[in-house]
Protein backbone atom coordinates (compact mmCIF):
# COMPACT_ATOMS: atom_id res chain seq x y z
CA UNK A 1 0.00 0.00 0.00
CA UNK A 2 1.62 3.28 -1.15
CA UNK A 3 0.58 5.67 2.08
CA UNK A 4 2.01 9.34 1.43
CA UNK A 5 2.14 12.22 4.51
CA UNK A 6 1.87 16.26 3.92
CA UNK A 7 4.88 17.68 5.61
CA UNK A 8 2.71 20.10 8.13
CA UNK A 9 1.44 16.91 9.29
CA UNK A 10 4.43 14.72 10.40
CA UNK A 11 5.57 18.13 12.19
CA UNK A 12 2.44 18.32 14.33
CA UNK A 13 2.43 14.99 15.24
CA UNK A 14 6.62 14.05 16.10
CA UNK A 15 6.35 18.00 17.95
CA UNK A 16 3.61 16.74 19.77
CA UNK A 17 5.23 13.29 20.46
CA UNK A 18 8.14 14.73 21.49
CA UNK A 19 6.86 16.74 23.90
CA UNK A 20 4.77 14.11 25.58
CA UNK A 21 7.78 11.98 25.89
CA UNK A 22 9.80 14.99 27.31
CA UNK A 23 7.25 16.03 29.72
CA UNK A 24 6.98 12.39 30.67
CA UNK A 25 10.88 11.81 31.23
CA UNK A 26 11.48 9.72 28.34
CA UNK A 27 14.66 12.26 26.68
CA UNK A 28 16.39 10.10 24.05
CA UNK A 29 13.95 10.47 21.24
CA UNK A 30 13.93 14.29 21.94
CA UNK A 31 17.80 14.60 22.38
CA UNK A 32 18.12 12.74 18.83
CA UNK A 33 15.86 14.92 17.04
CA UNK A 34 17.12 17.95 19.01
CA UNK A 35 20.97 17.46 18.24
CA UNK A 36 19.77 16.80 14.49
CA UNK A 37 18.29 20.10 13.60
CA UNK A 38 21.33 22.36 15.46
CA UNK A 39 23.00 20.18 12.56
CA UNK A 40 20.88 21.76 10.71
CA UNK A 41 21.01 25.17 11.99
CA UNK A 42 25.08 25.11 12.25
CA UNK A 43 25.31 24.19 8.34
CA UNK A 44 22.57 25.94 6.64
CA UNK A 45 21.37 29.67 6.14
CA UNK A 46 18.32 30.43 7.24
CA UNK A 47 16.63 30.36 3.73
CA UNK A 48 17.69 26.75 3.14
CA UNK A 49 16.57 25.14 6.22
CA UNK A 50 12.86 24.52 5.73
CA UNK A 51 13.64 21.37 2.94
CA UNK A 52 16.21 19.78 5.64
CA UNK A 53 13.83 20.36 8.63
CA UNK A 54 11.04 18.62 6.30
CA UNK A 55 13.40 15.69 6.24
CA UNK A 56 14.04 15.23 9.75
CA UNK A 57 10.22 15.33 10.75
CA UNK A 58 9.49 13.41 7.88
CA UNK A 59 12.62 10.39 9.63
CA UNK A 60 11.73 11.07 13.06
CA UNK A 61 7.42 10.42 11.59
CA UNK A 62 8.72 7.08 10.61
CA UNK A 63 11.09 6.37 13.73
CA UNK A 64 8.67 7.60 16.05
CA UNK A 65 6.11 4.77 14.77
CA UNK A 66 3.82 6.74 13.11
CA UNK A 67 4.26 5.46 9.56
CA UNK A 68 3.97 1.76 10.61
CA UNK A 69 0.52 2.32 12.35
CA UNK A 70 -1.17 4.39 10.12
CA UNK A 71 0.05 1.03 7.58
CA UNK A 72 -1.44 -1.29 10.12
CA UNK A 73 -4.43 0.60 10.84
CA UNK A 74 -5.20 0.73 7.06
CA UNK A 75 -4.41 -2.96 6.45
CA UNK A 76 -5.85 -4.52 9.26
CA UNK A 77 -9.61 -5.03 9.09
CA UNK A 78 -10.55 -8.77 9.14
CA UNK A 79 -13.75 -9.70 7.13
CA UNK A 80 -12.71 -7.00 4.94
CA UNK A 81 -10.69 -7.57 1.27
CA UNK A 82 -7.31 -6.59 1.51
CA UNK A 83 -5.53 -3.34 0.78
CA UNK A 84 -6.79 -0.78 -1.02
CA UNK A 85 -5.85 -0.75 -4.39
CA UNK A 86 -4.90 2.82 -4.51
CA UNK A 87 -2.25 5.55 -2.96
CA UNK A 88 -3.40 7.77 -0.42
CA UNK A 89 -2.24 10.79 0.74
CA UNK A 90 -2.43 12.19 4.14
CA UNK A 91 -2.75 15.78 5.20
CA UNK A 92 -4.24 17.95 8.30
CA UNK A 93 -7.10 19.27 8.78
CA UNK A 94 -7.71 22.77 10.42
CA UNK A 95 -11.31 22.13 11.60
CA UNK A 96 -12.84 18.91 13.09
CA UNK A 97 -15.44 18.87 10.68
CA UNK A 98 -13.20 18.49 7.52
CA UNK A 99 -11.52 15.37 8.52
CA UNK A 100 -12.10 11.67 6.61
CA UNK A 101 -11.68 10.26 3.06
CA UNK A 102 -12.31 11.78 0.08
CA UNK A 103 -11.74 10.20 -3.52
CA UNK A 104 -10.82 11.24 -6.40
CA UNK A 105 -13.22 11.41 -9.32
CA UNK A 106 -11.27 9.19 -11.35
CA UNK A 107 -11.25 7.05 -8.24
CA UNK A 108 -7.60 6.41 -8.68
CA UNK A 109 -6.04 8.06 -5.31
CA UNK A 110 -7.15 9.12 -2.12
CA UNK A 111 -6.37 11.93 0.07
CA UNK A 112 -7.04 11.59 3.74
CA UNK A 113 -7.40 14.80 6.42
CA UNK A 114 -6.84 14.12 10.04
CA UNK A 115 -7.16 16.90 12.38
CA UNK A 116 -4.23 16.71 15.15
CA UNK A 117 -6.73 16.15 17.78
CA UNK A 118 -6.82 12.68 16.35
CA UNK A 119 -3.19 12.48 15.80
CA UNK A 120 -2.93 12.86 19.35
CA UNK A 121 -5.13 10.12 20.61
CA UNK A 122 -4.87 6.33 19.28
CA UNK A 123 -8.30 5.53 19.53
CA UNK A 124 -9.70 8.44 17.76
CA UNK A 125 -7.34 8.03 14.65
CA UNK A 126 -7.97 4.02 14.56
CA UNK A 127 -11.70 4.40 14.79
CA UNK A 128 -11.49 7.64 12.22
CA UNK A 129 -9.37 5.37 9.74
CA UNK A 130 -11.41 2.06 10.27
CA UNK A 131 -14.50 4.19 9.54
CA UNK A 132 -13.32 5.98 6.38
CA UNK A 133 -11.88 3.01 5.16
CA UNK A 134 -15.06 1.08 5.24
CA UNK A 135 -16.82 4.46 2.88
CA UNK A 136 -13.91 3.77 0.44
CA UNK A 137 -14.41 0.34 0.62
CA UNK A 138 -17.68 0.82 -0.73
CA UNK A 139 -17.45 3.83 -2.98
CA UNK A 140 -14.92 1.47 -4.90
CA UNK A 141 -17.22 -1.62 -4.85
CA UNK A 142 -18.95 -1.34 -7.98
CA UNK A 143 -22.33 -3.07 -6.10
CA UNK A 144 -22.46 -0.53 -4.04
CA UNK A 145 -23.46 1.69 -6.63
CA UNK A 146 -22.23 5.36 -5.31
CA UNK A 147 -22.96 8.37 -7.93
CA UNK A 148 -21.74 11.48 -6.02
CA UNK A 149 -22.75 13.77 -9.28
CA UNK A 150 -26.03 13.03 -9.36
CA UNK A 151 -28.35 14.67 -6.72
CA UNK A 152 -30.88 12.78 -4.39
CA UNK A 153 -34.00 15.42 -4.58
CA UNK A 154 -34.32 18.05 -7.50
CA UNK A 155 -35.87 20.37 -4.66
CA UNK A 156 -34.33 23.17 -3.19
CA UNK A 157 -30.80 23.54 -1.72
CA UNK A 158 -32.15 23.17 1.75
CA UNK A 159 -33.94 19.58 0.77
CA UNK A 160 -29.98 18.66 -0.88
CA UNK A 161 -28.72 19.34 2.36
CA UNK A 162 -31.32 17.42 4.48
CA UNK A 163 -31.72 14.32 2.03
CA UNK A 164 -27.41 14.33 2.10
CA UNK A 165 -27.62 14.71 5.93
CA UNK A 166 -29.58 11.43 6.05
CA UNK A 167 -28.06 9.69 3.50
CA UNK A 168 -24.69 10.20 5.36
CA UNK A 169 -26.18 9.34 8.49
CA UNK A 170 -27.92 5.84 7.26
CA UNK A 171 -24.58 5.49 5.45
CA UNK A 172 -22.78 6.20 8.93
CA UNK A 173 -24.84 3.65 10.98
CA UNK A 174 -24.40 0.44 8.35
CA UNK A 175 -20.30 1.37 8.81
CA UNK A 176 -20.20 1.30 11.98
CA UNK A 177 -22.44 -1.38 12.85
CA UNK A 178 -20.20 -3.54 10.61
CA UNK A 179 -17.63 -2.31 12.86
CA UNK A 180 -18.98 -3.33 16.02
CA UNK A 181 -18.97 -6.78 14.19
CA UNK A 182 -15.57 -7.07 14.38
CA UNK A 183 -15.46 -5.68 17.77
CA UNK A 184 -13.86 -2.16 16.63
CA UNK A 185 -16.20 0.18 17.52
CA UNK A 186 -14.98 2.52 20.24
CA UNK A 187 -17.95 2.39 23.51
CA UNK A 188 -20.59 5.75 22.98
CA UNK A 189 -20.53 5.69 18.99
CA UNK A 190 -23.39 4.03 19.29
CA UNK A 191 -25.68 5.84 21.49
CA UNK A 192 -24.39 8.94 19.35
CA UNK A 193 -25.01 7.66 15.85
CA UNK A 194 -28.91 6.86 17.42
CA UNK A 195 -29.60 9.87 18.18
CA UNK A 196 -28.15 11.61 14.96
CA UNK A 197 -30.56 8.89 13.29
CA UNK A 198 -33.38 10.12 15.69
CA UNK A 199 -32.75 13.51 15.20
CA UNK A 200 -33.07 13.22 11.56
CA UNK A 201 -36.29 11.46 11.08
CA UNK A 202 -38.26 12.90 14.14
CA UNK A 203 -41.51 11.61 13.43
CA UNK A 204 -40.82 7.53 13.79
CA UNK A 205 -41.75 7.78 17.26
CA UNK A 206 -39.60 5.77 19.61
CA UNK A 207 -40.30 2.64 19.02
CA UNK A 208 -40.28 2.73 15.33
CA UNK A 209 -37.07 4.60 15.27
CA UNK A 210 -35.64 1.82 17.75
CA UNK A 211 -36.44 -0.85 15.28
CA UNK A 212 -35.50 1.07 12.37
CA UNK A 213 -32.13 1.85 13.90
CA UNK A 214 -31.62 -1.64 14.88
CA UNK A 215 -32.52 -3.27 11.37
CA UNK A 216 -30.06 -0.62 10.11
CA UNK A 217 -27.41 -1.10 12.16
CA UNK A 218 -27.11 -5.01 12.28
CA UNK A 219 -28.44 -5.63 8.77
CA UNK A 220 -26.79 -5.96 5.53
CA UNK A 221 -25.21 -3.02 3.92
CA UNK A 222 -27.66 -0.94 2.38
CA UNK A 223 -26.80 -0.42 -1.26
CA UNK A 224 -26.78 3.70 -2.81
CA UNK A 225 -30.05 2.71 -4.72
CA UNK A 226 -31.77 2.02 -1.07
CA UNK A 227 -30.35 4.62 0.41
CA UNK A 228 -31.73 7.64 -1.75
CA UNK A 229 -34.89 5.97 -1.35
CA UNK A 230 -34.61 6.04 2.58
CA UNK A 231 -33.93 9.61 2.90
CA UNK A 232 -36.75 11.05 1.05
CA UNK A 233 -39.34 10.31 3.48
CA UNK A 234 -40.39 8.08 6.57
CA UNK A 235 -42.74 6.65 4.43
CA UNK A 236 -39.98 5.55 2.12
CA UNK A 237 -37.59 4.23 5.16
CA UNK A 238 -40.31 2.08 6.17
CA UNK A 239 -41.26 0.71 3.11
CA UNK A 240 -37.76 -0.21 1.80
CA UNK A 241 -36.59 -1.50 5.37
CA UNK A 242 -40.32 -3.49 5.36
CA UNK A 243 -41.35 -1.95 8.58
CA UNK A 244 -45.01 -0.94 9.83
CA UNK A 245 -45.83 2.68 8.30
CA UNK A 246 -48.92 2.99 10.81
CA UNK A 247 -48.15 3.46 14.78
CA UNK A 248 -45.66 5.11 16.91
CA UNK A 249 -45.42 8.00 14.44
CA UNK A 250 -48.74 10.17 14.96
CA UNK A 251 -48.91 11.68 18.27
CA UNK A 252 -45.04 10.98 18.94
CA UNK A 253 -43.51 13.68 21.15
CA UNK A 254 -40.75 15.88 19.58
CA UNK A 255 -38.61 17.62 21.77
CA UNK A 256 -38.08 20.88 21.08
CA UNK A 257 -35.01 21.58 22.99
CA UNK A 258 -33.32 24.88 22.87
CA UNK A 259 -30.00 24.54 20.93
CA UNK A 260 -32.00 21.54 19.26
CA UNK A 261 -31.30 20.67 15.40
CA UNK A 262 -33.85 22.43 13.23
CA UNK A 263 -35.54 19.38 11.48
CA UNK A 264 -35.32 21.05 8.10
CA UNK A 265 -31.96 22.39 8.16
CA UNK A 266 -30.74 20.87 10.86
CA UNK A 267 -29.05 23.74 12.30
CA UNK A 268 -29.26 24.19 16.01
CA UNK A 269 -31.93 26.52 16.87
CA UNK A 270 -32.76 28.47 19.93
CA UNK A 271 -35.97 30.14 18.64
CA UNK A 272 -38.37 27.43 17.30
CA UNK A 273 -41.05 29.17 14.82
CA UNK A 274 -44.86 29.08 15.89
CA UNK A 275 -46.23 26.53 12.17
CA UNK A 276 -49.50 28.79 11.13
CA UNK A 277 -51.63 26.88 8.58
CA UNK A 278 -50.29 28.37 5.93
CA UNK A 279 -46.48 27.94 6.68
CA UNK A 280 -47.52 24.22 7.56
CA UNK A 281 -48.60 24.49 3.83
CA UNK A 282 -45.45 26.02 2.33
CA UNK A 283 -43.43 23.22 4.14
CA UNK A 284 -45.30 20.34 3.54
CA UNK A 285 -45.33 21.23 -0.06
CA UNK A 286 -41.32 20.31 0.33
CA UNK A 287 -41.29 18.53 2.54
CA UNK A 288 -44.29 16.26 2.82
CA UNK A 289 -43.50 13.97 6.09
CA UNK A 290 -42.89 16.79 8.25
CA UNK A 291 -45.36 17.53 11.08
CA UNK A 292 -45.85 21.05 12.40
CA UNK A 293 -45.16 19.34 16.14
CA UNK A 294 -41.73 18.97 14.99
CA UNK A 295 -41.35 22.42 14.74
CA UNK A 296 -38.92 24.63 12.64
CA UNK A 297 -36.16 27.19 13.38
CA UNK A 298 -37.01 30.95 12.91
CA UNK A 299 -34.79 31.31 9.84
CA UNK A 300 -36.37 28.37 8.23
CA UNK A 301 -39.54 29.87 8.71
CA UNK A 302 -38.99 33.19 6.71
CA UNK A 303 -37.67 31.55 3.78
CA UNK A 304 -40.97 29.98 3.51
CA UNK A 305 -42.73 33.16 4.43
CA UNK A 306 -41.20 35.50 2.35
CA UNK A 307 -41.44 33.16 -0.35
CA UNK A 308 -37.98 31.91 -1.17
CA UNK A 309 -39.44 28.78 -1.32
CA UNK A 310 -42.73 27.78 -3.55
CA UNK A 311 -45.71 28.13 -2.26
CA UNK A 312 -48.02 24.82 -3.06
CA UNK A 313 -49.52 25.84 -6.28
CA UNK A 314 -53.14 26.88 -5.65
CA UNK A 315 -52.83 27.90 -1.99
CA UNK A 316 -53.02 31.14 -0.82
CA UNK A 317 -49.56 33.01 -0.47
CA UNK A 318 -50.51 35.39 2.41
CA UNK A 319 -48.86 35.59 5.75
CA UNK A 320 -51.11 35.62 8.91
CA UNK A 321 -50.97 36.37 12.20
CA UNK A 322 -49.53 33.80 13.78
CA UNK A 323 -46.92 33.44 11.63
CA UNK A 324 -45.85 37.05 12.82
CA UNK A 325 -43.18 35.65 15.47
CA UNK A 326 -41.74 33.55 12.56
CA UNK A 327 -41.63 36.60 10.23
CA UNK A 328 -39.42 38.99 12.63
CA UNK A 329 -35.61 38.04 12.05
CA UNK A 330 -33.69 37.46 15.34
ZN1 LIG B 1 -18.87 8.36 7.90
ZN1 LIG C 1 -34.14 25.61 10.03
Amino acid sequence: MQLSFDSSLCEEVVDADLKERTRSGKSEAPAAFRSAADRIYEKHPPNKRAAPFNALYRRFFGLLGYKDRFERLFCELEGFPGELPLPCHFSRAFRVEEEGARLNAEKTCLSFRIHPLSLLDEGRLAYLIRHERIHVQDLLDPAFGHDETRPLSDGSPVSEDLLRDRYRTLWDLSVDGRLERIDRLPEGVRDQRAAEFGALFRTLGQERTRRIFETLWSGPRREDADLRQMVLSTEHLCEVLAVSVSGGGEGADVDLRAGGPCPLCRFPTFDWADPSEDLTRRVKAEFPDWRPSEGLCSQCANRYLLGMTPAPAGECCGQDGGSLKAAIPV
